[in-house]
């Protein structure tokens, strides 16, 4: 898919801001400041309608501003979508098509997008919740089932960590409402449970054969769902909620003594292994990276197989972060493929020899 042309309005440092985009690569240059990842970041939110740095809309409306509207038109291969949101006090709007969307779930998934950032480099060597967030955020774009089942998995799970605290201070009595919610979690727990180790071996096979050209056929990677329960390849969504459900059920007194729920998605991992060692304890810095990057770019692959588009790649300051090796790796994988925006203060090197064609941007204060 191709992002034909965005327009901004009152969204971060931009006033009015009206582009045309090249089907190739875009670069945004531009001093430290200027609003190159804010154009950036327009660009996710107009896919996801959240942003990638923060969790508070109100931060995207401009200072002074009432409210932050961004439109784009997304170029498939069955046709033209325009997508149209608008941010203010009250909250946020979402169109398709011109036609409001009752729920942000419908909307999600018209533009596909994969950002790379510098902390994305540490996607290995972070802490878990980050690599929840990249299974939540990459496997959300492409199943709408998973973005719903996440939705009413977070919604349980708050309810149900309040009542643990609310039995652990005597304030309720009634095991059998937890018991209820339980239930409830395990049913969507386990949905999504499955969901992520059917995406992650797909994700693995295209990592595996990037890292193998990266590392010259030295290195073999693999991903390892970490969970307290035993989650098959082949694992059926019934058998693991029944494995929850009994995890939970025997755990009751325990949780309500933490007031805190203690076994579902929200306490696994990814692991990723090269040569069978797991990378987060004994990768040399380059591995680490190599993997980051075999798997970004693996998603590139996956996200095509699974909606029969290309997403759109954005890419905030990364070409400075790799290596001329793993940055030529990078741009020959993407070019005359993927449309691209990066962001950079200046195009040098390997970068400048390989992008054929780029169209520049130069920004300036929000211009
Ligand atoms: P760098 O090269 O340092 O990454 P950048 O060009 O990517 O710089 P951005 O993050 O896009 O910079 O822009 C940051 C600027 O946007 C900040 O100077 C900040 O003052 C301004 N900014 C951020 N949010 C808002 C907002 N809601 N309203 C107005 N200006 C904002
Ligand atoms: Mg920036």
């Amino acid at each position: 898919m191709i992002l034909t042309d965005l327009h901004l309005r009152n969204f971060r440092n931009y006033d009015d801001l009206q582009v045309e985009f090249s089907p190739g690569i875009n670069v945004m240059i531009g001093e430290n400041a200027q609003g190159k990842t804010n154009l950036l970041e327009s660009i996710y939110v107009l896919a996801l309608t959240k942003s990638h740095r923060t969790a508070n809309d109100k931060e995207l409306i401009k200072w002074q501003g009432s409210d932050a509207f961004i439109s784009g038109r997304v170029k498939k291969t069955n046709g033209t979508v325009p997508l149209e949101l608008l941010f203010n006090s009250k909250g946020k709007k979402a169109k398709v098509n011109h036609l409001e969307q009752a729920k942000l779930s419908q909307y999600i998934g018209q533009l596909n997008v994969i950002l790379f950032a510098p902390e994305d480099l540490s996607l290995v060597k972070g802490a878990p919740a980050m690599r929840r967030r990249f299974m939540d955020m990459e496997f959300g774009q492409m199943s709408n089932k998973y973005l719903y089942n996440s939705g009413q998995y977070r919604t349980i799970l708050k309810q149900r960590n309040q009542y643990l605290k609310q039995l652990q201070q005597r304030k309720q009595t009634d095991r059998i409402f937890l018991q209820v919610l339980s239930d409830q979690l395990a049913a969507y727990g386990a949905e999504i449970m499955v969901a992520r180790v059917n995406f992650l071996q797909q994700l693995e096979g295209w990592a595996q054969v990037i890292h193998d050209e990266i590392s010259q056929g030295k290195e073999k990677l693999t991903f390892h769902y970490a969970s307290q329960l035993t989650v098959a390849d082949d694992a059926t969504v019934e058998s693991v909620y029944e494995q929850l459900l009994a995890l939970l059920t025997k755990n009751e007194s325990r949780e309500i003594e933490l007031g805190s729920t203690l076994y579902g998605p929200q306490r696994d991992d990814l692991k990723f292994l090269v040569n069978d060692n797991n990378v987060q304890t004994y990768g040399s810095q380059g591995q680490q990276r190599t993997t980051a990057l075999s798997v970004k770019l693996a998603e590139i692959d996956l996200m095509k197989a699974q909606t029969g588009e290309y997403p759109l790649l954005l890419l905030d300051d990364v070409l400075s972060e790799l290596d001329d090796e793993r940055q030529t790796h990078l741009l020959t994988a993407i070019q005359d493929k993927v449309q691209t925006f990066l962001t950079t203060t200046s195009l040098s090197g390997v970068a400048r020899q390989l992008i054929k064609e780029p169209k520049i941007f130069e920004i300036e204060q929000g211009i």
